[in-house]
């Protein structure tokens, strides 16, 4: 299929869920990806932070081959070892104890509520309610949509399942004031990603944990995106000290294979007993040793702390601009996950940094996304900025200031 075909055949053949850019990606590699007349384009969007390792990481792809030949699938009505392995090394790096593995973030949001419902069951809490927050983005099942705090998300797919309840992000009296007996958990982003780069204040950090403390409830995080060394830290909780009780991971977990786990405590983990939850391809054998191959390369190659350094690098580069151009309102995020807020919607911008090589990501229709792989380095953030720059001149000049 050539990639005119692509297009042409996949506007007619696949459900229009995607608003996709005419751009076609046949190959990638560390921080490049490549069209198929072998045109390269530095990707700042990195699947919406799945390519934490880059495109393609040797070690994950020869995990991946060497694991598709010996065992691709196997029922969880049996052991075998590698979801076993994965969920060790991953109780040895949150310091919570078990693991569900499933295959996307939404699934693990799902299996979290279920799993936090379950405890409240367990404690005779009735109407159990689950407290989550606006601008936040837990995925698109009926469960996770629930709890996402967008109106534009869920427009149209009601009834949504109930025992869910908005406060403002960062709000600490309106949280202080909400929780109630009947309050079972909270669900919070640590850092925002979908809703705009919104980055929890330590203030608020602490309150969620001093409501735990005073109400035994449970912490959930969705680390989604914002898990696994994309801001710095291999989980973004470890910026406030505050662990959760409940930790969702996906996204960058599977280096580019579709897995999702949610990480509990012992007391809590325990509710779940055979029949509770599961999932065919949860822990799938491949999946895992993807994951594993990571979470090794994440930490032998140091790439959280070069999360922390690159991003203070990239950060300041983006400050900058913000000097020459008046339409960036903001410049905000943690690592690696940034967002540069403009006065007008941002899509045209992205266009144009397409055309000149760079891809990234709109998104909250103002707000520049930037979740670049985090092996990219200093030259590459400046080749970055230099095309922003440039697009941004352009993007300027095309629409004067409002
Ligand atoms: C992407 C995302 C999800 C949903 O993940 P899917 O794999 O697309 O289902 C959930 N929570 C957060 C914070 C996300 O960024």
């Amino acid at each position: 299929m050539t990639g005119k075909q692509v297009i042409e055949i996949g506007r007619k053949r696949l459900m229009p869920t995607y608003a996709q850019f005419p751009l076609v990606l046949v190959k990638g590699e560390g921080v490049r990806v490549w069209d198929p007349e072998g045109r390269s384009y530095l990707d700042f969007v990195g699947g919406i932070a799945v390519n934490a390792v880059g495109h393609c990481h040797p070690r994950v792809v020869a995990a991946v081959k060497e694991q598709a030949g010996k065992l691709l699938h196997c029922s969880n009505l049996y052991w075998f070892p590698q979801p076993v392995k994965l969920a060790q090394e991953l109780a040895s790096l949150s310091g919570l104890d078990r693991a569900f593995f499933c295959n996307s973030g939404a699934e693990a949001n799902e299996a979290a509520i279920k799993l936090v419902r379950k405890y409240a069951w367990n404690r005779g809490q009735e109407n159990p309610e689950i407290i989550a927050f606006t601008n936040s983005f837990h995925g698109r099942t009926l469960g996770a949509l629930a709890a996402t705090g967008q109106e534009k998300f869920w427009k149209g797919f009601e009834p949504l399942p109930g025992g869910f309840h908005h406060l403002p992000f960062n709000g600490v009296e309106a949280l202080k004031k909400a929780v109630d007996s009947r309050t079972a958990a909270i669900l919070v982003e640590p850092v925002q990603g979908e809703g705009g780069i919104h980055v929890a204040t330590p203030e608020f950090m602490e309150t969620l944990a001093e409501l735990r403390e005073k109400h035994g409830l449970l912490l959930v995080f969705d680390e989604v995106q914002c898990g696994l060394g994309r801001t710095g830290k291999m989980f973004a909780f470890e910026h406030y000290g505050v662990r959760p009780d409940v930790l969702i991971l996906a996204k960058a977990l599977g280096g580019g294979l579709p897995i999702g786990a949610v990480l509990a405590r012992e007391e809590v983990a325990a509710v779940f007993q055979p029949g509770s939850h599961g999932s065919t391809f949860g822990g799938n054998p491949v999946a895992c040793e993807a994951a594993f191959a990571v979470l090794k390369v994440l930490q032998e190659q140091g790439l959280v702390e070069k999360a922390a350094r690159i991003g203070n690098y990239f950060k300041k580069r983006l400050e900058e601009l913000q000097q020459r151009f008046g339409l960036i309102k903001e410049v905000r995020g943690l690592g690696l996950m940034l967002g540069m807020e403009l006065d007008r919607p941002g899509k045209e911008l992205v266009t144009l940094c397409q055309q000149r090589g760079l891809l990234v990501n709109c998104t909250a229709e103002k707000v520049i996304r930037f979740l670049p792989p985090l092996v990219v380095t200093e030259r590459e953030v400046d080749e970055a900025v230099a095309i922003l720059e440039d697009a941004l001149e352009e993007f300027a000049s095309e629409q004067p200031g409002t």
